[in-house]
């Protein structure tokens, strides 16, 4: 490759937009500034490489490919096979899966498929046979009428929000609570572990279809190896979604009991979270699965987005790369450094610390809600968000809890003494900011106050962190 190739692409492909409509192609220019500029600790983000950021600017986007590689309802596409193939093949191989499927949009999407699959695969399928018939349209419209009737409650369990489960693990008002009656197992209220005893409890008195396991804010390794036996012994189907964590099963930071993909049935992930892929989801099953989930698009999703497919085998090539399980392994050195040092300063961390990519900071003790720290972190230039506790009493709005994560700045580079520098960043201005009042003088759980000065000294010492670890090196917008 050239020395210049990035920057040359990158410049090239702003000036064709521009000449088409400036304000995008500033908007663009100013994201990436914003992004080198900024101290990010959200956990759930990263910075994808320029290949697969390349990859997804192209005619793959003007595509129609519905169906799967071989079994397309459109002609012509052969190239989109080839890359859809690609994908799959990386993705096998990267998690060891018999199957992946890399269709799905977003994560919540990847859930929508595997419910669907499960449901088809479960509930559907056996009735159909009952019924001898392959297909539910090849039934009468009664007959239809009558099988829905009795094919009765379909039950979930999965973690639930408050204690970093996701909105797609049966939370109420979620499309996932509507689809399912659910049930939702929390953490132990003085440990803030998974109880496994209490979810074998739940299993046992609920009986779910489906156990899920995964989170978005659960500083800890789970092990899926008990939890398959929680689901085997109620016939449940065990499925985990890896959105935040996939990355570190790539990296074989989470190995036998807590690699997820020999236990579960079937596997949910994002990509571009941990994973540092485009923005995305893919499903990973074993063969008895597999049909189902690769049915996912039309019966499910929108026609697939080969782009973004292109994208993935792209980041996926990367992440079976030597140096991605060195990431991986650094991303949770990092956290560990990060949890160590907000300790260390008297921070309060819910579970104590953290196995994984991420620290959940209990602000209560620096007498915040999660709101005010999050804005009070926001103006010194330390971007993270707020996010519910367990048994969190300032709810899911205005919360608790602070989520930090390290796969963002471990892509940049740096390592524990910039983790232990940003503890004491963060620690200065969580201990300097105090809660603010309503008009009334009633005390706000929004308002807070922080010396502008702190925050503008933290914020240059925050942006003097970042000055050795450019974002995208090779790139000069010019
Ligand atoms: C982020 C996340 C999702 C949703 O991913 P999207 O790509 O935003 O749809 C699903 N499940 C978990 C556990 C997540 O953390």
């Amino acid at each position: 490759m050239s020395p210049n190739a990035e920057s040359t692409a990158f410049r090239s492909a702003l000036e064709v937009i521009r000449a088409v409509e400036p304000r995008v192609a500033d908007a663009i220019g100013a994201e990436l500034a914003d992004q080198r500029g900024s101290l990010k600790l959200i956990a759930s983000e990263n910075y994808a490489s320029p290949a697969t950021l390349l990859a997804m600017g192209n005619w793959f986007s003007d595509k129609y490919a519905e169906g799967t590689v071989g079994r397309r309802f459109y002609a012509g596409c052969q190239n989109v096979d080839t890359v859809e193939a690609l994908a799959a093949e990386h993705a096998r191989e990267l998690f060891g899966a018999a199957h992946a499927y890399v269709q799905p949009h977003s994560g919540i999407d990847a859930n929508l498929v595997a419910f669907w699959a499960i449901l088809a695969d479960r509930v559907e399928s056996p009735a159909l046979r009952k019924a001898q018939v392959r297909q539910v349209n090849e039934l009468t419209e009664a007959d239809w009428f009558a099988l829905r009737r009795e094919l009765g409650d379909q039950r979930m369990l999965g973690m639930s929000l408050d204690a970093g489960g996701h909105l797609t693990h049966g939370f109420r008002p979620n499309i996932s609570g509507k689809m399912f009656d659910q049930r939702s197992y929390g953490t132990d209220p003085t440990t803030g572990l998974i109880d496994y005893d209490r979810v074998a409890e739940a299993a046992r008195e609920f009986r779910p279809l489906i156990l899920v396991a995964g989170y978005s804010a659960y500083p800890r390794k789970v092990n899926f190896r008990i939890m398959r036996e929680i689901a085997d012994s109620v016939g449940a189907t065990f499925m985990v979604d890896m959105a935040h964590f996939a990355g570190l099963v790539a990296g074989k930071v989470f190995t036998g009991d807590f690699d997820p993909v020999p236990h579960a049935h079937i596997v949910t992930t994002t990509t571009h979270k941990s994973l540092r892929g485009p923005r995305g989801g893919m499903v990973l099953c074993g063969p008895e699965l597999a049909d189902q989930v690769d049915r996912g698009c039309p019966m499910v999703l929108g026609g697939p987005l080969p782009h973004v497919m292109a994208a993935k085998a792209v980041a996926l090539a990367e992440a079976r790369r030597p140096d991605f399980a060195d990431y991986a392994s650094r991303i949770v050195t990092n956290a560990q450094a990060l949890a160590d040092g907000l300790l260390r300063r008297g921070a309060k961390l819910v579970t104590g610390g953290t196995d994984n990519h991420l620290v959940l900071i209990d602000v209560s003790g620096y007498g915040l809600t999660g709101r005010q720290a999050e804005q009070a972190l926001l103006d010194s230039g330390i971007v993270t968000n707020r996010n519910a506790v367990p048994q969190d009493p300032n709810g899911a709005w205005y919360t608790s809890g602070i989520r930090v994560g390290t796969p963002a700045l471990t892509t940049r580079g740096l390592g524990t003494v910039e983790m232990d520098a940003t503890a004491e960043l963060i620690h200065t201005v969580l201990s300097q900011t105090t809660p603010g009042a309503n008009a009334d003088g009633t005390p706000s759980k929004a308002k807070y106050v922080l010396d502008p000065a702190l925050a503008d000294k933290v914020s240059r010492q925050a942006g003097e962190l970042l000055t050795g670890f450019p974002l995208y090196p090779a790139v000069d917008l010019g």
